[in-house]
């Protein structure tokens, strides 16, 4: 997935100020920077709820969005998971997973039970969300946005709700199944621990504008400027 010169205005003011990005498929990017720079805009003129005021979004080399011509949503093959992106709580889990597949019952009970398998929740498949944990629940949505096989993956802070002692787990565990499913994933965080935790890639971003790029190692120790290290500096 690449994103070419985007722009995005409100009232005038540019939040998201010409940013060129691309993520490669099996591999982690993380969009990390302080809160307001236009992080969530970004990922949102991605997933494609809001239209950028220039700029071009490619899939696969294919333009899915200009200024004139714009795929829907829907059939953008993009897995969304965000922080409040809760789950249906009128629905069992099975049929939260189930949600978005297409084809026939047997393939799509086919396709829950093995995603429920890989966050290990298969005992909660007939269950409902209010008898989930907060990090089940989370486990449940990462395998609803995976279900449908999405070739892109928007995460937009999906941690920041779990308390310090099951994040790390469910970190971990999210990203082993993020590679096994070979999605580009495009992760958003303002928490540079996170970012050096999961990234391939980090991108930094201040002000609308994406400042550096590169494996999270080199921005750690190379940072672009003053500002980068004292972002960096309570990375321990
Ligand atoms: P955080 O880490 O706090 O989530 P963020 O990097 O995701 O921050 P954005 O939500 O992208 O930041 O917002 C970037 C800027 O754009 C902010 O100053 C915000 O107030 C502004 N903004 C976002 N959406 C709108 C909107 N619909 N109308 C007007 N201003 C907006
Ligand atoms: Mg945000």
């Amino acid at each position: 997935m690449e994103i070419r010169n985007i722009v995005r205005r409100f009232e005038g003011r540019v939040v998201v100020d010409d940013v060129s990005l691309t993520v490669q498929a099996g591999k982690v990017t993380c969009l990390l920077g302080p809160s307001g720079c236009g992080k969530s805009t970004t990922l949102r003129m991605i997933a494609g709820v809001e239209m950028q005021d220039s700029g071009e979004i490619y899939v696969d080399g294919k333009l899915i969005c200009d200024t004139v011509f714009r795929v829907p949503p829907e059939r953008r093959e993009i897995g969304l998971m965000f922080q409040d992106f809760a789950l249906f709580p009128h629905l069992s889990v099975a049929n939260n997973v189930a949600f978005g597949l297409k084809g026939s019952k047997d393939e799509k009970r086919a396709r829950v039970e093995e995603l429920l398998r890989k966050v290990d929740l298969m005992r909660f498949i007939d269950g409902f969300p209010h008898q989930l944990s907060g990090g089940e629940q989370q486990r449940v949505a990462l395998a609803r946005a995976l279900a449908p096989r999405p070739r892109i993956m928007l995460m937009d802070e999906p941690f920041s709700g779990l308390d310090n002692r099951l994040r790390d787990g469910i970190r971990d565990e999210t990203l082993s199944i993020l590679k096994e499913e070979d999605a580009a994933v495009l992760l958003v965080t303002h928490e540079p621990e996170e970012a050096m935790r999961m990234a391939d890639e980090i991108a930094l971003m201040r002000r609308g504008k994406i400042v550096q790029q590169g494996a999270p190692y080199n921005v750690y120790t190379r940072p672009a400027d003053k500002a980068a290290v004292a972002f960096f500096s309570d990375v321990n």
